[in-house]
């Protein structure tokens, strides 16, 4: 049985039901689970770790992201654009994404992840080219495990291009019994539904204008044989409202609705343009949404009426989105944009340290259907991360350290992060992946793809 003791906790934030804080305490995982968190814990384990300067969070889980987006962040031409003129640009050179390009984006993009306390992640890849091995989320699931990182990898699916009404260009749409097999494949070879899985798939066509109806309709039946969840963006923009007015003569949720995408098993990345009549129908099924608060500022496509969903008991997580909408894979930045962007819009009681923080912890564990994660508890899995109180970013600021973590700068690359019970980041550097070679063969691959 492998041990980890985490001793002398300066202050531990458990994120559970009473949100309860603990100081001088300690923790004890056995084989990935939380066996014990007390004040003095008396055993021999593998590993001890003095946490006497630490404050000890719940590893933080990211609900949506495009990780091969990290090798075409930052490019200049599509800084000043909206969503279906950024996408138009961006497709011909994510057409060019090899499996090399998809491994490395998802070490470099967990990579980061990690450094910045996210222990859990959703990926939502769904750009195949025709001239590549259909084996892609099969690279990701291999760096995620080199990685260590907890994954829940969306196969994701393009069938309608610009032939049929769709944004996307025909090099990189599949057609819907390719898709369908595939999800089928990753399901039966991957997917692990126990308590403590490291891996769960999710099925994700990518977006109302870029699949067909059938293939949504198809979709969802496979996922519910199978029980795993379903996951697309929705209510990103205008246009896309616009798109599914003109195209299905419907708003984007009755839509969905009427291709039985609604329910606790389908969460939805941005929702920013619900109405009122559609919010209460996301409360009334349970039906969750990703909020990612700096994608949608920079892309510039609205405000997720965020305070209102959690007041009305719509499940709501959080999460980076991008890379090339963020452009980084940082979730300690994430809560902070969410915390400072609600209070602009709806004042200064709508959002909290402590929420921002339950968003990106309990919120999000709930969009993915999971108890064994989210909050540190005995019986639910060793997650977390750890950051040293004596920093230069938290001096005079040590009453707190939710506040600490959410308002102080320098803050954002963490001391230890530890998933399933596994230390995967020492005092601040990846443990299991060289990231020197990382950021060499990154910025190798990101030329080659964006120079054609
Ligand atoms: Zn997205």
């Amino acid at each position: 049985m492998a041990s980890l003791l985490i001793k002398n906790i300066k202050e531990l934030i458990t994120m559970d039901d009473q949100l309860r804080r603990f100081k001088n305490y300690s923790i004890l995982i056995e084989d990935g689970i939380i066996t014990e968190i007390a004040p003095e814990i008396d055993v021999e384990a593998d590993e001890v770790i003095d946490a006497k300067d630490m404050w000890v969070f719940p590893g933080l889980i990211n609900t949506h992201h495009h990780m091969y987006q990290t090798l075409t962040r930052n490019i200049p031409e599509v800084q000043d654009m909206e969503l279906f003129d950024w996408l138009m640009i961006l497709y011909p050179i994510w057409s060019r994404l090899t499996p090399e390009a998809v491994y490395t984006s998802t070490l470099l993009a967990g990579g980061e992840l990690l450094k910045t306390g996210c222990t859990t992640t959703v990926d939502h890849f769904y750009v195949f080219p025709k001239d590549q091995p259909g084996t892609l989320i099969d690279e990701q699931i291999r760096a995620a495990k080199e990685l260590g990182i907890r994954f829940h990898p969306c196969r994701g699916s393009m069938s309608r291009s610009k032939k049929d009404g769709g944004l996307p260009p025909d090099s990189v749409v599949q057609t819907p019994d390719e898709i369908l097999k595939d999800c089928q494949r990753l399901i039966e070879k991957y997917h692990d539904n126990r308590v403590g899985s490291m891996l769960q798939i999710v099925l994700a066509p990518c977006s109302p204008f870029s699949v067909t109806t059938d293939l949504l309709k198809e979709t969802i039946v496979l996922a519910r044989e199978y029980g795993v969840h379903c996951h697309t963006h929705l209510c990103e923009t205008k246009d896309e409202e616009n798109y599914c007015l003109e195209i299905h003569g419907m708003r984007p949720l009755a839509y969905m609705e009427s291709v039985d995408w609604i329910g606790p098993d389908v969460w939805y990345a941005h929702g920013i343009h619900f109405n009122n009549e559609e919010l209460k129908l996301l409360a009334e099924t349970k039906t969750g949404v990703a909020h990612c608060p700096v994608s949608n500022q920079k892309l510039a496509s609205g405000v997720a009426r965020v305070p209102e969903m959690l007041d009305m008991g719509i499940p709501v997580g959080l999460a980076v989105d991008g890379s090339a909408s963020n452009d980084s894979s940082n979730m300690i930045a994430e809560m902070r944009a969410a915390f400072l962007l609600h209070r602009v819009i709806y004042g200064i009681k709508s959002m909290s340290a402590e929420r921002a923080l339950y968003l990106a912890t309990r919120g999000s564990a709930q969009l993915l259907g999971r108890n064994d994660i989210g909050s540190i508890e005995v019986g639910k899995v060793g997650d977390l991360f750890m950051v040293n109180s004596n920093r230069l970013g938290f001096a005079g600021g040590q009453l707190d350290p939710v506040s600490a973590l959410v308002h102080c700068g320098d803050t954002q690359i963490v001391d230890y992060t530890i998933v399933n019970g596994k230390i995967v980041v020492e005092k601040g550097k990846l443990v299991t992946v060289d990231e020197e070679k990382l950021i060499a063969d990154a910025n190798r691959i990101s030329m080659q793809m964006i120079q054609g």
